[in-house]
């Protein structure tokens, strides 16, 4: 089980989704290690399976840790296409992303399969993400906090308090990914104060406390401070702009 995050340093991740070979992959994962200043936030990126061998051996040494971005429960066996959380660990990985809203809206991912992935993860000694968010039309028919809500629930089910306590959560609207559309500070404090409230009566107001709670969605050099004013906000996810060095690494000077 990995320690609980010292009460809340920072966390940011790159979640490259389906960009970088491993060559690609190895130099970005370099650029940003080579430039990453002394930093009080955790940084790390989540590439494709295929480059995080060339990734995990590019930050050797760094302070960047490398994430997954996705995971399947089961630990070996017949399961054409997929990779276990044990293959994760070995490879090097300490976070994977579960839940992410494209697994669950493009591959069809259910709340069920959210927490098995999250118990998979816990299993192999490694921190899960779990993702959760509204889309648009419940958030204009006022449902978005009962989404995230139940999303979550359903993602923690039947974990027990020492599981609870090693898990992060990125509250990421659906529409706010990849639009350019980001929550307001505001909006995303209130999600999170949401979220954190819902883990205090789930797992504990100590494991609510600890627990990183990331908001992801069009998060911009220019707009991460704001976001992360947030009393709540303890981190980022971020998908494009972690596809470059220079805006990924802006980023994450703004986070430490
Ligand atoms: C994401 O994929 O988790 C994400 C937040 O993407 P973007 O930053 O591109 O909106």
């Amino acid at each position: 089980m990995p320690e609980p995050e010292s009460i809340r340093r920072p966390l940011v991740i790159g979640n490259w989704k389906m960009h970088k070979t491993g060559a690609e992959g190895a130099a970005l994962a370099a650029a940003i290690a080579g430039g990453l200043r002394s930093n009080r936030a955790s940084i790390a990126v989540a590439p494709p399976f295929t480059a995080i061998a060339p990734v995990a051996a590019a930050i050797r040494g760094s302070a960047v840790r490398l994430a997954a971005q996705d995971v399947f429960h089961e630990r070996e066996g017949a399961f054409t296409g997929a990779i276990s959380a044990p293959m994760l660990a070995a490879a090097g990985c300490s976070i994977v992303l579960v839940g992410h809203s494209e697994r669950r809206h493009v591959f069809g991912d259910r709340d069920e399969d959210v927490r098995r992935k999250a118990l998979a993860v816990l299993g192999a000694g490694m921190r899960p993400v779990v993702c959760v968010g509204e889309t648009a039309e419940q958030r204009d028919a006022g449902e978005a906090e009962g989404v995230v809500r139940g999303q979550l629930g359903a993602a923690v089910d039947g974990l027990s308090e020492a599981q609870l306590a090693s898990l992060a959560v990125a509250y990421e609207p659906v529409w706010a990914i990849g639009t350019g559309r980001t929550a307001t500070p505001d909006t995303a404090e209130t999600m999170h104060r949401v979220i954190r409230t819902n883990l205090a009566a789930i797992a504990g107001p100590e494991a609510a406390e600890r627990t990183p709670l990331l908001y992801g969605g069009s998060v911009k050099g220019d707009n991460a401070s704001a976001i992360l004013a947030g009393a709540n906000v303890d981190g980022l996810l971020v998908g494009g702009a972690s596809l470059r060095a220079d805006s990924f690494l802006d980023i994450c000077h703004a986070a430490g």
